[in-house]
């Protein structure tokens, strides 16, 4: 193909590759351009665990999960709390996005060979209200083959386009500009890297040999989000909502997550909105073997381990493990501290740790039922979790406490007293006999095991945490792990980018991570969990039915 396209498409992760597959479905040509080499194709979503908020499914029917539209759009409100004009959109996105995790979804996925683990997942829990953030019911659908499962689909059709002349890739193609002729976009310009055989996710040189120039009356932007640009994430991160910004992070996402195409739409014209909303965990921990710079890998916890600040505080209700995301960031950060620690037992690590990630879930990603049934309700924890146990240097394993606190203390600067969290251990360990019980947390634990899913692979029998049978003791030291950007382009519900009179910009549209999943920023304030993936394909979809 000759620079003459359809449209051009800058990006070649689940947003990009949705985009292009819809356009080329269409008969028009594309040439997609990416900054990284092949072998990355598919950007985050490849090491994403392909968990997928969809609702009212069989799925969740089988185990008796009652769920509807009308509940998940009342828990996204919640979630969302929408409350600036700019607002308009990302809105409208959220409720069209709704619209379809509860219809057209599934069967559109399982039609081009998307399926999903039969254990339908509970995450983000909520912060205490009924009408306010988190999911009333379980939603997070992981697709069997994981991340690389849900970019299958957009990769072979991809590639089968490619082969028909439809879609060409341009590989190491980094965009630099966005050029403008008479008011409506004309093209990119940009670099063409050296060619690089680093292996996928690890940071490739950056040295560019040429400079490249394209003209295309129509780009779609799909350049993901910041998480991987710590100077970005600190430039946009919100104090007053938040707290401190932390000194040090880790990060949960490939190098190329930089966010400069961010800018550079916005030089072209277009609103960048809700920058400073954005999505990072507090369940992180240093990769003992990293892939990229600063890699973090995000612990998906169960209920049951016990939460302490920096300073040896159990964290309130609703900061409990897979609860709240931003409101136990903000209790962690409000000591002055950027770290925090669960404290649990072999028993609870065993059933409830699980890592987010492909590479960390080898038995979802390539293998079938018995296979994950075997890894996650055998006598000890998965492969992958052991291994961070033995080599991350976030753990502490010891058998009593004291020794435990000792070895946290050499981690943490000596801000822990042993006698204070025994005492706190003890309260709660007090608690297991009791039928009924005022520690909100146990109440938890047994309100999840009232979930066959959670009964079976997530969350452990209520025990004491010092029993000395179900030991050894185990201290995790939490760091702060960068992922996801909630903010971006100001996009309509056709992908189009807006301009700040909120008129569209002829030529220029928007999907996936840059454009806050849909819309600008289609979660608010909060997210409840496979709504990243599911924006990609909602949002790239739309930008590859109205564009070109
Ligand atoms: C470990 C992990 C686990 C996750 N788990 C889940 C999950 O279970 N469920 C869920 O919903 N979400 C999950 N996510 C989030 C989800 O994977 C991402 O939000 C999503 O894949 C982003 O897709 P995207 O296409 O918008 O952007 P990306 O995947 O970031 O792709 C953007 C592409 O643009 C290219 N690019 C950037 N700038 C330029 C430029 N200037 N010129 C040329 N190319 C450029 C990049 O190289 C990249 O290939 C996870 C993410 C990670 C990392």
């Amino acid at each position: 193909m000759a620079d003459q396209a359809d449209a051009l498409i800058v990006g070649a992760g689940l947003a990009g590759l949705v985009a292009a597959c819809e356009l080329a479905g269409r008969g028009k040509k594309v040439i997609l351009l990416d900054q990284e080499g092949e072998q990355n194709l598919g950007g985050q979503a490849f090491w994403s665990l392909g968990g997928l908020f969809m609702v009212d499914t069989p799925e969740q029917r089988r185990l008796r999960v009652r769920d509807s539209r009308e509940l998940a759009f009342s828990d996204w409100m919640g979630s969302a709390q929408f409350d600036r004009e700019e607002d308009h959109w990302p809105r409208r996105v959220a409720e069209a996005y709704v619209e379809f995790a509860a219809g057209e979804m599934r069967p559109w996925l399982y039609s081009l060979g998307m399926r999903w683990f039969p254990v339908v997942g509970w995450a983000e829990r909520g912060g205490a209200f009924a009408n306010g953030h988190g999911n009333s019911v379980p939603r997070f659908h992981i697709t069997w083959g994981t991340g690389p499962g849900v970019l299958k689909p957009f990769v072979d059709r991809a590639r089968e386009f490619r082969k028909r002349g439809l879609i060409e890739f341009r590989f190491r193609h980094r965009v630099t500009a966005l050029e403008r002729r008479g008011g409506r976009i004309s093209g990119v310009r940009g670099d063409v890297l050296i060619a690089s055989d680093v292996a996928r996710g690890e940071k490739s040189p950056q040295e560019a040999e040429k400079n490249f120039s394209i003209d295309c009356p129509c780009i779609i932007v799909t350049s993901g989000g910041i998480g991987g640009n710590f100077e970005l994430v600190r430039k946009h991160w919100p104090e007053r909502r938040m707290g401190k910004l932390p000194k040090f992070l880790v990060s949960g996402v490939p190098h190329h997550v930089d966010g400069h195409m961010l800018a550079i739409t916005g030089k072209a014209g277009a609103s960048l909105i809700n920058m400073d909303r954005m999505w990072h965990y507090t369940e992180g921990l240093r990769n003992w073997d990293p892939i990229w710079p600063h890699h973090g890998i995000r612990i998906l916890p169960g209920p049951s381990s016990m939460w302490f600040d920096a300073k040896g505080n159990r964290l309130p209700a609703p900061c409990m493990p897979g609860f709240d995301t931003i409101s136990t960031m903000k209790a962690i950060l409000a000591t002055g501290h950027d770290h925090s620690w669960f404290i649990l037992n072999q028993a609870i690590i065993k059933k409830e740790f699980a890592l987010s990630g492909s590479e960390q879930n080898p038995d979802l990603t390539e293998g079938g039922f018995l296979d994950v049934l075997k890894a996650r309700r055998g006598s000890t924890a998965t492969p992958q979790v052991e291994a961070f146990k033995e080599k991350c240097a976030d753990f502490v394993v010891r058998d009593d406490l004291e020794s435990l606190v000792d070895g946290m203390n050499r981690l943490g600067g000596n801000l822990l007293d042993a006698g204070r969290i025994r005492s706190q251990i003890e309260a709660r360990d007090s608690q297991m006999a009791n039928p009924f019980t005022k520690d909100v947390q146990v109440m938890a634990i047994r309100t999840a095991r009232n979930y066959l899913g959670d009964r079976l692979i997530r969350t452990a029998k209520p025990h004491r945490i010092l029993d000395s049978a179900k030991g050894p003791l185990i201290a995790v030291k939490l760091n702060i792990l960068t992922r996801k950007t909630l903010g971006g382009i100001h996009t309509n519900l056709d992908a189009q980018a807006l301009d700040t009179a909120g008129s569209a910009i002829e030529g220029l549209f928007a999907a996936g991570e840059c454009a806050g999943f849909g819309g600008g920023g289609y979660h608010g304030y909060n997210a409840l969990e496979g709504t990243f993936l599911g924006g990609c394909i909602f949002s790239g979809r739309a930008a590859g039915r109205s564009a070109g």
